[in-house]
């Protein structure tokens, strides 16, 4: 499946290592899933969005006591938005 998603990086030149997102704003995810926080929390406008369309699997996921079907590594808002939400 592809879908327009985004994604953050960080641009090492911008980053101050003022350790704010590796404390305060610690992301827990293993792949990025967009969901900008460490984006907005960044003092030094060190993270930059990107859009990524690269394929992504389908997985499977329950709302409601409804199994819906999304694309992988996307935040919990967007798999309610696919799943009618
Ligand atoms: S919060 Fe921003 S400036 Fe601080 S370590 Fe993270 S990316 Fe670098
Ligand atoms: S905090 Fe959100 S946007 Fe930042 S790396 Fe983690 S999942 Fe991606």
């Amino acid at each position: 499946m592809r879908v327009a998603h985004l994604r953050i990086l960080k641009d090492e030149k911008l980053c101050r290592n003022c350790g704010f997102c590796s404390t305060v704003n610690k992301c827990l995810n293993v792949n990025c899933v967009g969901c900008l926080a460490c984006y907005y929390a960044c003092p030094y406008e060190a993270r930059k969005i990107i859009g990524d369309r690269s394929e992504r699997k389908t997985i499977r996921v329950m709302v409601n006591g409804t199994w819906h079907m999304v694309p992988e590594k996307i935040s919990v808002k967007e798999a309610l938005k696919f799943s009618g939400y």
